[in-house]
């Protein structure tokens, strides 16, 4: 209620000198500002809202999500244990990922499927996502949702992450906070107050989701084979660049003629900023859906009477700028299935790296098994009062192509949210990891 009516005064603010009303800035003040709105933060908002903290979430987009959303990556890896002989998915942990999935799962008529070598998923909808995102943090109670707002600045004094500014819908607004959990995936904030961090987007591949509506149901069964053949023959008679031949089905679409598709491109060229690699990879691959769609029509009988039902609105960019943290994920650490007291989120994903070739490199531990990720893997050396989660916590390179996924994304948001609550309240970080590991279990 008081951010509101201080969120109010900002446009009230008038320069007095010619009467002109002037564009003002004022200053908020709340217990845990999360900043990035994806499956992380949604988790870190929410997390720290239960635990009675003031909370205000910061998105630069206007709808929750993140990739899950806006680059509409289409399935949920990471909530169930890999298993060859299970007939049903087992959840990796209780908690906070176990309760998004169940609503999402009843809100779009969803169940979790079975894709390859015992690995479970859940596919969903993207707008229900969005829409299930929204109303889990509402319900929260205690947290101010500021769409259309990007964070551009954030200052430290003495350890202490103490300012932070953003635009919202083109107003400058200033964030005072306790604590603060930075979830923008890229380690934004952290890194603009000074912590150090590494950049991992020369890692992966990034890729563009689209779907194509009206295409044959029985393709799906079939599986990409003859399209893959088809578009192997286009690159190699030089009728469609290599690119082409990086075309994946998303899993769970299709069987009612609406078929997702993900078009992967290279990794980043590390001599060029990544602003303008984005920029780049955005209209390269933008500009080749209306060929390879044009090919598909007249080359694959599944295709011949499809339509371009919609593209996501931002490419999907794998991995990108992560802190350096007090701990790092360690590539043993997530083979060995190793587990640490001070775990606050299971991961159970395999490595996954999409690098050069049209297919990922998966990298498996033992199955019905899982790692802990311990809660220093979030917390950045150089500031006391900052948390990070999702796919911009501490790991090494092999380590992050399997946390980075949105069922352990959800699980560490939670842990960061819930761990800043205790920050702002000057309670123990110890004692939020044994809340957390309670309601894990
Ligand atoms: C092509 C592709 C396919 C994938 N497939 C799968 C899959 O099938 N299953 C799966 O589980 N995972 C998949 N992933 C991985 C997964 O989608 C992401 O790793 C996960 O969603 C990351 O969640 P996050 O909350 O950490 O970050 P993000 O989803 O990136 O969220 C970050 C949020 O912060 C906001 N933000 C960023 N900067 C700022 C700023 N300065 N100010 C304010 N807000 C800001 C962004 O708008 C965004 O909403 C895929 C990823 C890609 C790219």
């Amino acid at each position: 209620m008081e951010i509101h009516a201080r969120l109010r005064r900002t446009y009230e603010t008038k320069n007095t000198v010619n009467s002109t009303p002037r564009i003002g800035s004022t200053t908020i003040s709340c217990d845990v500002l999360v900043i990035g709105g994806g499956a992380a933060g949604v988790a870190a908002a929410t997390a720290a809202g239960h635990a009675g903290a003031q909370v205000v979430l910061l998105e630069r987009y206007g709808f929750l999500g993140g990739l899950a959303t806006t680059a509409q990556v289409g399935t949920i890896c990471g909530l169930y244990l890999r298993d060859t002989t299970g007939a049903q998915a087992t959840p990796v942990a209780g908690g906070f990922a176990n309760e998004f999935s169940s609503r999402l799962q009843s809100d779009s008529g969803t169940k979790p499927l079975c894709v390859d070598s015992g690995l479970w998923v859940l596919p969903y909808s993207p707008p229900i996502f969005a829409r299930v995102a929204d109303a889990i943090v509402s319900e929260s109670g205690n947290v101010t949702v500021i769409l259309h707002a990007t964070v551009a600045e954030a200052r430290a004094e003495d350890s202490r992450m103490n300012l932070v500014c953003a635009l919202a819908w083109n107003e400058p607004l200033n964030f005072s906070p306790k604590a603060v959990v930075d979830c923008t995936g890229e380690a934004t904030a952290a890194a603009l107050a000074g912590a150090n961090a590494e950049n991992g987007a020369t890692d992966q591949s990034p890729a563009l989701v689209f779907v194509l509506e009206n295409v044959d149901p029985g393709l799906v069964e079939r599986g990409l084979l003859e399209v893959r053949r088809e578009l192997r023959r286009a690159v190699e008679d030089g009728s469609l660049p290599a690119i082409c031949e990086r075309l994946a089905l998303v899993p769970g679409t299709g069987t009612n003629g609406r078929l997702a598709l993900k078009l992967s491109l290279f990794p980043a060229n590390p001599d060029r900023a990544l602003w303008q690699q984005v920029t780049d990879w955005e209209r390269e691959s933008r500009a080749l859906l209306e060929p390879l769609h044009r090919f598909l029509i007249g080359n694959v009988a599944a295709f011949r009477n499809s339509r371009l039902d919609s593209v996501a609105p931002q490419l999907g960019v794998r991995s990108g700028r992560r802190i350096l943290g007090r701990a790092r994920l360690a590539d043993e650490q997530v083979l060995d299935a190793r587990k640490s007291p001070m775990g606050i989120a299971r991961g159970c994903w395999p490595m996954e790296r999409w690098g050069k070739s049209p297919r990922p490199e998966m990298t498996y531990f033992a199955e019905r098994d899982y790692y802990d990720i311990p809660l220093d893997c979030l917390r950045p050396v150089e500031l006391d009062n900052v948390l990070v989660a999702g796919r911009c916590l501490s790991a090494e390179t092999g380590a992050m192509t399997s946390a980075r996924v949105i069922g352990t994304a959800l699980a560490t948001g939670w842990a960061a949210g819930t761990a800043a609550a205790f920050q702002a309240a000057g309670r123990p970080l110890d004692d939020a990891v044994a809340q957390i590991r309670r309601q894990m279990s």
